[in-house]
């Protein structure tokens, strides 16, 4: 049998690993170099090169190479590299190829079997394509791994803490992924995710980019393609050396424009005030979700290479009020997690216990009869709860709402918002009910939802025995980043309720968005509450405004609640945490000795 290798297959670099002697290791590449640039690039001749040389392409040959392509990993998208098309997938194959290659010299063995880390969010679309992808590369591909569940295995696989949990801020190249991680015992498991597909280190080159022409009194619509891709990659050079410098230069020379600018960390942190600031949300929204506060946690752990970024771990250290975040490795984690996961898979002596478990990262649900307005739109009774553990598998019961009523349509749904119509439809299932006075016939609902993130909903109806099943293929299940972005910016096109009155209208909204955040439990509190204001505003004018300012104060509470524990009363701080004199906290690490 040939070896197992753990590969960390990253938007801007990917890694290998190995477990050996008892203990995961990097393999390095024909250069010596762990880290391979995700970068493919071709010849006239139909040469394929991967990694640096096809970085360099990136500039020289840019209608001949391809970056950035895991990001539509499972789309349909395609690539065209002079007169050749390639896949996403078949692009990130060319890279896996590469890995095996190099791993392969360097273990003087053959390796047949990888296990390959993704984006917690990924959906199912892109789970599938990277274990194609795989294959494409000789590589037969069994377990994928989450890229922060890798990453907590690797700093806790030795088991120092039998019960830890983990938040893991993993800053790559154009995204941030955070996710809180629950190790106990050999279970490893991921509790909630959050992120942002466009945020990574690419802003802070573009921040840089942006000034230095500003400063040059030019824009990006007066020079060439060519020269901002100098011009970006001169960027990327600057803010690297400003992690190790308090101050850098951004020098550029070609033909159409030629510089030289000096800038120091606080300037890096005023022009990029907007980027830091969207870095704090989605760690806010993973603590909500898990229902955790900072202090709580066992350990911060920071990846991906952006979080190498001075002023990215000083932001951190304001945002947690922490000084003992892990910033040990960045680069490395996550491809040290996928090789201890292959210890795993090989059954090593050390390792073998160790288990992984998956979430559901949006909830679903079925759509209902609306309880605030008669003849509304309908509205969503959930079933499974965004962030649940898999495999799970939930049932409820749904009666008839008039009588003589002999078909219940169940509408099923994926999303977070309150009407039906604003997420996303699954599928549909018409039930038929012996017909009866209304309430007194009903179906019962199940959602098993199993680990490969498979939809199936059963429904029986107890009056007539009858059962149905509806099976939702995988790809249609979880929605990308991306997907919810769009989503999001159409649903703001959307007028949301016909109530007239401007005040009436916020405290609708600022319920709804409260909605959209909360889980379970509070849910049905605040659709109580939602609902006995929006009766008494269309019914007694004269009161409404109590019922109002008395529904808004609980929202206000609601929102103090939600964010208890939480950072995001940092938000918005401006670059009032930044310190020119704070150095410390560079790789601190608790206990560490
Ligand atoms: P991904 O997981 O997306 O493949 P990485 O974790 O490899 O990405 O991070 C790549 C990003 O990290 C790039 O934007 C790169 O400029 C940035 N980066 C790498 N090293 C440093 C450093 N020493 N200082 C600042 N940024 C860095
Ligand atoms: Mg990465």
């Amino acid at each position: 049998m040939g070896k197992i290798i753990g590969i960390d297959l990253g938007t801007t670099n990917s890694l290998a690993a190995v477990w050996e002697n008892g203990e995961s290791k990097l393999i390095p590449n024909s250069y010596g170099d762990y880290l391979t640039p995700s970068v493919v690039s071709v010849d006239e001749d139909g040469t394929v090169y991967v990694g640096k040389i096809a970085k360099e392409r990136l500039i020289t040959h840019p209608e001949l190479t391809a970056s950035v392509f895991k990001r539509n990993m499972g789309l349909k998208k395609i690539y065209k590299l002079g007169k050749k098309e390639f896949t996403p997938e078949e692009l990130s194959s060319m890279v896996l190829r590469r890995l095996k290659e190099d791993a392969e010299r360097y273990l003087g063995e053959t390796v047949e079997e990888a296990i390959i880390s993704v984006p917690a969010y990924f959906n199912d679309m892109g789970r599938n394509a990277t274990k194609r992808a795989g294959r494409l590369a000789g590589l037969k591909v069994e377990r994928i791994i989450n890229e922060p569940s890798a990453a907590a295995l690797a700093c806790n696989y030795n088991g120092d803490d039998a019960e830890a949990t983990v938040l893991v801020v993993d800053f790559g190249g154009g995204t941030l992924d955070v996710s809180l991680v629950d190790c106990f015992d050999n279970l490893v498991e991921i509790m909630a995710v959050s992120g942002n597909n466009h945020l990574g280190g690419h802003d802070f080159d573009e921040a840089l980019a942006e000034y230095f022409l500003e400063k040059m009194q030019t824009s990006r619509r007066k020079i060439s393609e060519e020269t901002y891709g100098l011009l970006l990659r001169e960027a990327e050079k600057c803010k690297i050396e400003l992690s190790e410098e308090k101050s850098a230069h951004l020098k550029l020379q070609c033909d159409e424009l030629s510089g030289d600018m000096e800038i120091d960390r606080k300037e890096l942190v005023n022009i990029c005030g907007e980027i830091f600031d969207r870095i704090a949300e989605p760690i806010n929204s993973v603590l909500r979700d898990g229902r955790m506060g900072v202090s709580e946690l066992t350990h911060i752990v920071l990846v991906g290479g952006s979080c190498k970024m001075k002023v990215v771990q000083q932001y951190l250290r304001y945002v947690f009020q922490r000084k003992d975040m892990l910033v040990r490795d960045p680069d490395h984690m996550v491809a040290l997690g996928t090789g201890v996961c292959a210890g795993i898979k090989e059954r090593a002596e050390d390792v073998k216990d160790m288990l992984l478990t998956d979430i559901c990262p949006f909830s679903l649900g079925v759509n209902v009869v609306n309880r605030l307005e008669q003849n509304g739109d309908s509205v969503m009774s959930f079933l499974v709860e965004r962030n649940s553990p898999l495999p799970i598998s939930k049932k409820d019961y749904y009666v008839t709402v008039y009588d003589g009523q002999t078909q219940i349509d169940i509408g099923i749904y994926q999303g977070e918002n309150y009407y039906a119509k604003d997420n996303i439809k699954l599928g549909e299932l018409n039930v038929k009910v012996p017909a009866r006075a209304k309430g007194q016939a009903g179906v019962w609902v199940r959602f098993p939802y199993d680990l490969n993130g498979g939809l199936a909903v059963d429904t029986e109806v107890p009056l007539s025995h009858q059962k149905q099943q509806l099976v939702i293929i995988n790809k249609e299940i979880r929605m990308s980043e991306e997907e919810i972005r769009d989503r999001l910016a159409e649903l703001e096109q959307l007028k949301l309720n016909p109530l007239e009155e401007e005040e009436n209208k916020f405290a609708l909204e600022w319920g709804m968005r409260l909605y959209a955040q909360c889980n379970a439990g509070i849910r049905e509190e605040l659709e109580k509450r939602m609902q006995y204001f929006v009766q008494t505003a269309q019914r007694d004018p004269r009161r409404a405004e109590r019922v109002r300012k008395q529904y808004m104060v609980y929202l206000a509470f609601l929102e103090k609640a939600l964010n208890a524990g939480g950072i995001e009363q940092m938000l918005g701080a401006g670059a009032d945490w930044y310190n020119d004199d704070d150095e410390d906290g560079d790789n601190d690490w608790k206990g560490e000795d």
